[in-house]
């Protein structure tokens, strides 16, 4: 190991003009070197053509069978054609701008080529032509990412260099039983057949090899991570008492349906417990995370203690408030709502009443965070829809109290190979059942053409009592954007319908008048209801049975996920209709997702594939590790098993003082510098 940590001037053919070059590459000592992998490689191994795929890079071995036919076109621009045949088949190759190559063929010569395979015309546009037999040595060739003074060919002379000098002195990292388990090669293998791969086998056992190194040691620091954590910020036992949380469980409207009951009590044994929590609730749209919240709100309370609920919008505010009122009607629990249009005297009062602990929770928006709200004793922080919040706004609710629990739910479920990536340091809960009898919502995808149908579709719902929501991308005309606006389709659909309601709303209206529109819709007393999509997170209008959504190509998959979720919260049958005619591949793939599933777990793994895991949190909040062998979308079944190996090792004796797991160790403690800046 430490000739490796050595500078790279130790390799033969690198002096300190080449090493200082090296640096623009990131690497420093012999190990940066041998851990620069390729980021792709060339294929050069002969391939049968009854194998190949339509645009596939492939390299073909046959034999010349025709006289080169050459054309020119402009002056310099040429096409040189000739037959190959390959076994029993006979196929073009053309190189273009390669016209030199013609007196070099003759016919019965035996070639291999390289190129870019065409299926339906049979032909190969070659890149590289050697006469004669293929060169059996270097087939798979490392193409590796380089700038300023390197070129590929370089900087892979000084790799190999390196892997001839140092390749054998590479220790082993991982222990030998779980190598053994998983059949994992040895690592220094690992690390030359990654940049010198013989053979695909080769290159696939390498990066095997890697994959699950990297999420081990990942992980490794994770669970460590959240060991300490844990024993550092020890919590609170809440004594609370067990018989009337049950008789309030027994009280509410409904049975918890069975992911309810389980989550319900993976929260209750966290509050009971002596760590401080750090949960992440996720659920779909309308599977009732609310009422789980509710019960650790109630836990909370018996046991004499505070809770905040906070939230990203006033609406979504006043509805919590509204429901948490209601399934606390018969209990002996105070609930106050904060929001920015609570002020003055109102606010005062309000704020000492949770100074001197006579509220039991509070519901609010980012007003709950400010300076002046001081709580008695905040024993429970529970954020809706976490991630509209930055982790700074949740640090302050949290230090509101004294290592509070810490409860985060978001309705846009993470694909779990992100949230152990990203919440690796959080115990994650997952609801994925929906409460019975729901329907599931009907989904469509129609053309703006179509608008005609659509509308009258809605006025069909409407005559049947029920009631719509229409979604525009802005408030009001735009000079740049061509895409619907809320103020002119509110009033197009107040002429088209005749006899019913049509409100509107956006988030520049004053709060009272949000109030008061969103009162009349819920009450029947608007039937449509325009808008932005200020009403994509939480409200909740069981009557509401249609989704239109105008210009839906410019919403993301989450949102029109969480949009759509409006509906269907009642008995009746629910529709989500899509106007969108995208141009793109990626939006006509987004409505066509929507039209095929209703599963928010689902949706969001389909829509990691379609992003990537970079783009899935946007780039703000990712907070994901970055691999360069393994890959988040593709090797979450390493990812688990890693995880679950991680832990063990973690909370194993044997881990902490083995001569076995000593260079683990080692590199875990190389670690502890990086997590002072670690997320929250
Ligand atoms: P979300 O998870 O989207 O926050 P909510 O908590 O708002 O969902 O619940 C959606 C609706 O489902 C609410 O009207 C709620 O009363 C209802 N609900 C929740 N749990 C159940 C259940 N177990 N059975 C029937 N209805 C339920
Ligand atoms: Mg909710």
């Amino acid at each position: 190991m430490e000739q490796l940590t050595q500078p790279v001037t130790e390799v033969k053919g690198i002096g300190e003009a080449r090493a200082e070059e090296l640096t623009d590459l990131g690497i420093h000592s012999i190990r940066d070197l041998l851990l620069y992998f390729p980021y792709r490689y060339e294929d050069f191994q002969v391939k049968d053509l009854t194998e190949l795929k339509h645009d596939e890079r492939a390299t073909l071995e046959g034999k010349v069978h025709s006289e080169p036919s050459l054309r020119y076109f402009g002056r310099k621009k040429s096409r040189l054609s000739i037959k190959v045949l390959i076994g029993r088949y006979l196929i073009t190759a053309v190189f273009f701008n390669r016209a030199f190559l013609k007196k070099q063929f003759s016919i019965g010569q035996p070639i291999t080529i390289t190129g870019k395979w065409d299926q339906h015309r049979m032909t190969i546009n070659a890149q590289h032509v050697t006469f004669g037999h293929p060169e059996k040595s270097e087939t798979i060739e490392p193409i590796y990412s380089v700038k300023g003074e390197w070129s590929v060919k370089r900087i892979r002379k000084v790799i190999q260099q390196a892997l001839i000098q140092y390749s054998n002195v590479i220790e082993e990292i991982l222990p030998i039983d779980l190598k053994a388990q998983y059949k994992l090669i040895d690592r220094k293998d690992a690390v030359r057949w990654i940049h010198l791969p013989k053979s695909h086998q080769h290159l696939k056992q390498a990066r095997r090899y890697f994959v699950y190194e990297e999420l081990l040691l990942f992980q490794l620091k994770m669970q460590w991570w959240r060991k300490l954590e844990k024993e550092r910020t020890a919590g609170e036992k809440r004594p609370f008492n067990k018989n009337e949380v049950h008789a309030f469980i027994k009280s509410l409207p409904f049975p918890l349906t069975g992911a309810q009951q389980r989550v319900t009590d993976e929260f209750l044994i966290d509050l009971s417990s002596t760590y401080r929590m750090n949960r992440l609730l996720q659920g779909d749209v309308g599977s009732g995370k609310t009422v789980v919240a509710a019960i650790g709100m109630y836990v909370a309370a018996t046991a004499g203690m505070q809770s905040a609920l906070m939230v990203p919008t006033e609406i979504l505010a006043e509805q919590h408030y509204e429901s948490l009122t209601q399934l606390f009607l018969h209990e002996d629990v105070s609930i106050a709502l904060l929001t920015s249009s609570v002020k003055g005297k109102k606010r005062k009062e309000l704020l000492q009443h949770v100074e001197t602990g006579d509220i039991d929770i509070l519901v609010g928006t980012h007003a709950l965070i400010q300076d002046d709200v001081n709580f008695n004793e905040l024993a429970l922080v529970i954020t809706d829809e976490q991630h509209r919040f930055g982790v700074n706004q949740r640090k302050v609710l949290r230090k509101k109290g004294i290592n509070p629990d810490v409860l985060f739910m978001t309705a846009t479920p993470i694909p779990r190979t992100l949230a152990i990536s990203a919440f690796g340091d959080m115990d994650v809960s997952t609801i994925d059942e929906m409460p019975a009898g729901r329907k599931p919502i009907e989904t469509y995808w129609a053309k703006h053409s179509m608008l005609d149908r659509v509308l009258t579709f809605i006025e069909k719902e409407l005559s049947r009592g029920g009631q719509a929501y229409v979604i525009c991308p802005l408030i009001e005309e735009s000079d740049k954007l061509d895409v619907q606006n809320a103020i002119d389709v509110h009033v197009q659909l107040q002429n088209f319908f005749n006899g019913y309601n049509v409100g509107l709303m956006h988030g520049r209206l004053p709060s009272d008048e949000k109030e008061q529109i969103m009162t009349m819709f819920s009450e029947n007393n608007v039937q449509i209801l325009v808008s932005t999509t200020v009403v994509e997170v939480g409200v909740n209008v069981p009557n509401a049975t249609v989704m239109v959504v105008y210009d839906a190509e410019r919403f993301g998959l989450s949102q029109l996920h969480q949009l759509r979720g409006r509906v269907g919260r009642g008995d009746d049958q629910s529709y989500c209709i899509l106007i969108a005619d995208p141009k793109s591949d990626v939006g006509k793939e987004r409505m066509q997702i929507m039209t095929e599933t209703n599963d928010g777990f689902e949706l969001s793994q389909r829509d990691l594939e379609l992003r990537g895991p970079g783009d899935f949190f946007g780039k703000k909040q990712s907070g994901l590790p970055e691999f360069k062998v393994a890959d988040l979308v593709h090797d979450y079944r390493a990812l688990e098993v890693a995880r679950s190996d991680a832990a063990a090792l973690i909370y194993s004796k044997e881990f902490w003082e083995s001569q076995k797991y000593k260079l683990l160790r080692g590199w875990l403690f190389e670690q502890v510098d990086e997590w002072d800046d670690k997320l929250d």
